[in-house]
């Protein structure tokens, strides 16, 4: 095998080949084997109410690690399970899991947790999304209200009008509803006015430059004034450092995601966390 940056090296192919397609179907083949092999697990992320500082809620992250190409990120594998359709099981797949592990957690005596749970707009397609999940809600057991489910601003590209007959079926289930990425797609206040949303979750690119520029700071004010006019919550992604924080706490921001509470967690590490808040 030639090293990749020694003197003298000399590899055969392009690197930029070997990333795509070669690589590509052997994520794929590893996708398509996860379920069975037992090499696909769930990560939860903490979600703070900024009021208490505790954690109210955790989002679901898949993650694959594969026998032979390890770990590979949600960044790579999703979009190739989109494309392969292999999204519908692995889609299916999380959300059965995570509701088994919500169901653990009430379990033990965190009942008012709730679990957020990423959702592709090709899952949202499938003519049986609904009633798979209605399936699922029961055969766990939960309450409705402590399932949320984080949508992009994808899901309106297609047909509009569609997305919200389907939100509208979800809500009616009880089920809450999140807009993952706020700020990176095709927004508009439109939409934003039509979709009956729960939460909106303001992508990290904002959240990084809050401390840094004024003009991103006031947009991010805006964001926020007008969710609540909406009577939507908001929760701020990827806050990594204690000024953001104040930042935030100022602006009323409500709920808190990212590295400065907590990395993406076990779910026993998770366990852990929450056992700790309850004594605190
Ligand atoms: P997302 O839904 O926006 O999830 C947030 C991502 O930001 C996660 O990356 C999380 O680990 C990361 N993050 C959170 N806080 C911080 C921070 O403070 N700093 C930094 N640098 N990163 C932070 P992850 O787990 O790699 O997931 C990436 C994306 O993959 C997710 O973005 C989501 O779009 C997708 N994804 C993950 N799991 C699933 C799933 O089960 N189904 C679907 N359809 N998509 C998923
Ligand atoms: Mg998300
Ligand atoms: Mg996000
Ligand atoms: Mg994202």
């Amino acid at each position: 095998k030639a090293k990749d940056n020694g003197k003298n090296s000399y590899s055969f192919y392009a690197p930029d080949m070997s990333k795509s397609l070669d690589r590509k179907l052997l994520v794929e083949g590893a996708l398509r084997e996860a379920i069975g092999k037992n090499t696909l697990y769930l990560q939860y992320q903490p979600i703070i109410e900024l009021k208490t500082g505790k954690t109210v809620a955790a989002e679901a992250l898949l993650r694959l690690k594969d026998d032979e190409l390890g770990f590979i990120s949600p960044g790579e594998f999703i979009p190739i399970a989109e494309e392969t359709g292999l999204i519908i099981p692995t889609g299916d797949w999380v959300i059965e899991n995570a509701l088994r592990e919500l169901s653990y957690y009430r379990l033990v005596g965190y009942e008012s947790l709730s679990i957020t749970i990423n959702v592709s707009s090709l899952q949202m397609k499938d003519r049986n999304f609904i009633d798979k999940l209605k399936l699922m809600v029961q055969n766990a057991k939960i309450p409705p209200e402590f399932i949320k489910l984080e949508v992009t601003e994808s899901v309106f590209m297609e047909n509009v009008e569609k997305s919200i007959n389907l939100f509208r079926e979800i809500k009616k289930m009880g089920i809450k509803l999140a807009l993952d990425d706020f700020g990176t797609g095709y927004s508009s206040l439109n939409y934003l006015r039509s979709i009956p949303l729960d939460i909106l979750k303001i992508d990290k690119s904002f959240i990084d430059e809050i401390t840094t520029s004024r003009v991103l700071s006031e947009i991010v004010d805006s964001i926020i004034g007008m969710a609540h006019t909406l009577d939507i919550l908001v929760v701020a992604e990827g806050v990594e450092s204690e000024e953001q924080l104040s930042i935030l706490k100022e602006k009323g921001c409500d709920f808190i995601q990212g590295y400065f509470f907590s990395k993406p967690l076990m779910p026993n590490q998770l366990e852990e966390r929450l056992q700790e808040e309850k004594y605190a």
